[in-house]
């Protein structure tokens, strides 16, 4: 860390994907692009993979950015998909690539059932054509599908693919079950890492279950929340930073950016975290 700055003033995106998951660019075009957006401390976070680490790595070395590395675990929790970010991980460690692995497991049949799914209901071709769109054969997302259905005309963006056709209640919805909480945190944690709630605005829980997901992730070992994202508004921000105070977490800050004009923001522009929660980075 300079000198000069506090942790707040650092500019710190610390969650983005690359086509090892469900991004459009790879590791190395998404460092390029965070150190364009003035990002001074960066992570990697592809889905259920770590891939992409090693390249990610030597290219933000290479542009003089501090290199995190990252990865964002899909769980199921109450029924519904929570994303598990790890920062600080080891990549190479056993236990979360053996663990990662079995996340991965079941996407490529689920793939085929989303594309039998819309089938159903008119749209034909979707599986074939998602793949297309696929970078990593064992990290066919959702994502893929979204993109095709833009480029066939289906709807006009991503947003309204996910809401029309891909998420739950939606008829490409294929339900899944992704590892479970105490997992997704064991292996972060067995691999020095530092679990963080991603992006929990985006969580349809009742209020009871919302703290339930906060008490038990904490009683895990979970250590951090995101409270600045791409996902969140600004009322968010302000909310998970009281969560992050109220559960002693600490806060994390990153655009979740997924590809230039697809949704949410550019890596790096996202606002400070509120002066009130300590920066999961504030003693690296
Ligand atoms: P999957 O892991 O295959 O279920 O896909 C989840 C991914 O879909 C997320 O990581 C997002 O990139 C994307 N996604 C989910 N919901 C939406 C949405 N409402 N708008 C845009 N992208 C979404
Ligand atoms: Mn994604
Ligand atoms: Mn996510
Ligand atoms: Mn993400």
């Amino acid at each position: 860390m300079n000198a000069m700055q506090t942790p707040h003033a650092i500019n710190a995106d610390l969650h983005c994907h690359s086509t090892v998951s469900d991004g459009m660019l790879a590791p190395t075009e998404v460092a390029a692009r965070a150190h364009a957006g003035g990002v001074a401390f960066w992570a990697l976070t592809d889905h259920d993979e770590v891939g992409g680490q090693a390249e990610a790595r030597a290219a933000a070395e290479a542009l003089g950015m501090r290199y995190v590395p990252g990865v964002e675990i899909s769980v199921t929790w109450a029924g519904q998909t929570v994303h598990i970010v790890g920062l600080q991980i080891d990549p190479f460690h056993p236990d979360l690539i053996d663990g990662l692995a079995r996340t991965r497991d079941g996407r490529a049949r689920r793939a085929q059932d989303i594309g039998d799914a819309l089938a159903k209901v008119g749209i034909s071709g979707a599986y074939q054509g998602a793949l297309r769109h696929v970078g990593n054969p064992d990290l066919i997302s959702r994502t893929h599908f979204a993109r095709w259905l833009v480029d066939e005309g289906y709807c006009k963006t991503i947003g309204e693919v996910f809401s029309e056709y891909l998420s739950e209640g939606r008829p490409g919805f294929v339900p899944h079950r992704w590892s479970a909480l105490p997992e997704a945190v064991g292996w972060i944690r067995a691999s020095g890492g530092i679990p963080v709630m991603a992006h929990p605005g985006r969580y349809n829980y009742t209020d009871t279950q919302h703290d339930a997901l906060f008490d038990e992730f904490t009683q895990l070992g979970g250590q951090a929340v995101e409270v600045v994202t791409g996902s969140h508004t600004p009322d968010q921000y302000r909310r998970y930073a009281d969560v992050a105070r109220h559960y002693g977490l600490l806060a994390s800050r990153g655009s979740d950016f997924h590809g230039p004009g697809e949704g949410r923001v550019e890596l790096g522009t996202l606002p400070p975290l509120p002066s009130d929660v300590t920066p999961v980075w504030h003693n690296w």
